[in-house]
């Protein structure tokens, strides 16, 4: 325990610790924070889906939350045009490809992670959407922390220091 300085709310270019559990509709854990590692972020940078960070917002430390977030303010709609069939050749160097797989490839400028989810001996089907598309993600929140970002993190618009990203 130590005492409270003073009252700190989440807000844009504060740097916040959650304790998170999140759950999809059927209720089973899909992901959560660790017991003694809360997640530190840097709020109103895109660090976290926009529902969440907007349930986040004005909250202080020692709040708990639910929120319940449609898949357009989490990881989107599920898109059926991300699903193709490529040829197998693609795949060269790579012994076995099986369904469940997940492949990096160059997208512009950016990485874009696919799933197989088909395969046979010419074609392989891959599916471009984020594993979580089209879930309506249930998250239970306590707020751990509330402190100000450093102007590094502020620059590079994520947290640095023990719970955050190292260089
Ligand atoms: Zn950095």
């Amino acid at each position: 325990m130590r005492e409270r300085e003073y009252d700190m709310k989440v807000e844009s270019d504060k740097v916040v610790s959650i304790d998170y559990t999140l759950r999809n509709d059927d209720g089973d854990i899909l992901d959560q924070s660790s017991p003694d590692a809360p997640l530190a972020y840097l709020h109103g940078h895109g660090n976290l889906i926009e529902g969440l960070e907007s349930a986040l917002l004005d909250k202080d430390e020692g709040d708990q939350l639910t929120a319940t977030i449609a898949p357009a303010e989490a990881y989107g709609e599920y898109d059926a045009t991300l699903v193709e069939a490529v040829p197998r050749a693609m795949f060269q160097g790579v012994d076995k490809v099986e369904v469940g797989m997940q492949f990096q490839t160059q997208m512009g400028q950016g990485v874009q992670i696919v799933t197989v989810k088909d395969v046979d001996d010419e074609t392989v089907t891959i599916d471009a959407n984020h594993a979580l598309a089209g879930e309506t993600l249930h998250f239970e929140v306590t707020v751990k922390g509330v402190r100000e970002a450093s102007e590094e993190e502020l620059d590079h618009g994520h947290v640095h220091g023990p719970d955050g990203h190292h260089h």
